[in-house]
């Protein structure tokens, strides 16, 4: 039985989520906004939450990240678009675009599958809540701002120790079959590496609500199950748009500086070393890992300034 059951009379039998819908449109809960109440009826036609949430999170992943990958097939395809591509010479082939598709939705159905069905008994118990309303605009933009600045963290030390070694051999070499990336590539990767960074897209979100729940002396606000589905929304759109292989005008890096985009990582497949974060700039810039030959053109010159001034100061104390 669904937890929002209480919305409605719980002994009504609903045909469709549409049907919930219209009948949550009364005055006793008029307060509830349209996504809410769309939340709510689907929590309450589905009259089982482990099933709403799994199916949810499955349905959510699967429509935004093959729903953003269409316009880039299309685009590939339009002549117009490819004055904007990265790498021009190196557009992805029918065949490879088909290859990618079905590896990528066989290791969605394997691998993805069985942590989203779980998904919903783990939320229940670290508070996550599915209920209405939701928390406010300023609480969902900061823990959300929040899982994006944690997750590139992640992402930059465990895809920097994917490019060591046996690591890169057996496990991240998948991914990097494409040195021009296309959307769809974006999730082209060994199970463990999906495992292992998916880490970072879920993993805080669920030591933030673990958090929250055992020290309330924090007084942290709990985590609402709709901020998490919006975080591995973004998070999604994020993947693909840095796999696109454009570069635009309007790319969003040229308004918020420190944004990574496709910019940043088709230079790491094209060079296959340096730029390991996933949204942002700033961890490859200080620790200068950053790819290509300006970059790296840039450290050299650093280096040289810096063995100058070794030997100025060893010219000059003797
Ligand atoms: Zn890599
Ligand atoms: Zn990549």
């Amino acid at each position: 039985m669904s937890s929002l059951q209480y919305l409605v009379n719980s002994t009504t039998s609903y045909n469709s989520v549409g049907e919930v819908f219209r009948s949550l449109d009364n005055p006793v809960i008029g307060h509830l906004n349209w996504l809410e109440r769309a939340w709510a009826s689907w929590y309450i036609y589905m009259n089982n939450d482990i099933l709403a949430t799994g199916l949810l999170f499955f349905l959510t992943h699967e429509v935004m990240y093959f729903g953003r990958c269409l316009p880039w097939l299309i685009i590939d395809r339009i002549a117009y678009f490819q004055q904007w591509k990265i790498q021009p010479t190196k557009l992805p082939s029918d065949r490879e675009q088909w290859e990618c598709f079905k590896s990528v939705i066989k290791s969605h159905f394997l691998v993805e599958a069985l942590p989203i069905w779980l998904f919903h008994p783990l939320c229940a118990s670290l508070n996550i809540s599915v209920s209405v309303p939701f928390p406010s605009i300023k609480v969902m933009a900061a823990q959300i701002a929040m899982f994006f600045v944690l997750e590139d963290q992640w992402h930059y030390w465990s895809h920097r120790a994917f490019h060591w070694g046996i690591f890169y051999k057996y496990i991240h070499k998948q991914h990097h079959r494409y040195a021009a990336p296309f959307g769809l590539a974006a999730e082209y990767a060994h199970p463990v590496e999906v495992m292992a960074l998916g880490f970072g897209t879920v993993g805080f979100p669920i030591l933030y609500a673990w958090s929250a729940k055992n020290w309330p002396q924090y007084a942290l606000p709990d985590l609402h199950l709709f901020t998490l589905t919006v975080w591995i929304s973004l998070r999604l759109l994020q993947a693909v748009d840095s796999h696109s292989g454009y570069e635009f005008p309007w790319s969003l890096h040229h308004f918020l500086p420190f944004w990574a985009g496709a910019d940043h990582h088709d230079e790491h497949h094209h060079f296959f070393i340096g730029n390991y974060a996933s949204s942002f700039r700033w961890t490859d810039y200080l620790l200068q890992t950053e790819s290509g030959p300006v970059a790296k053109a840039y450290r050299e010159k650093m280096q040289r300034q810096r063995a100058e001034r070794k030997l100025n100061m060893a010219a000059k104390t003797k």
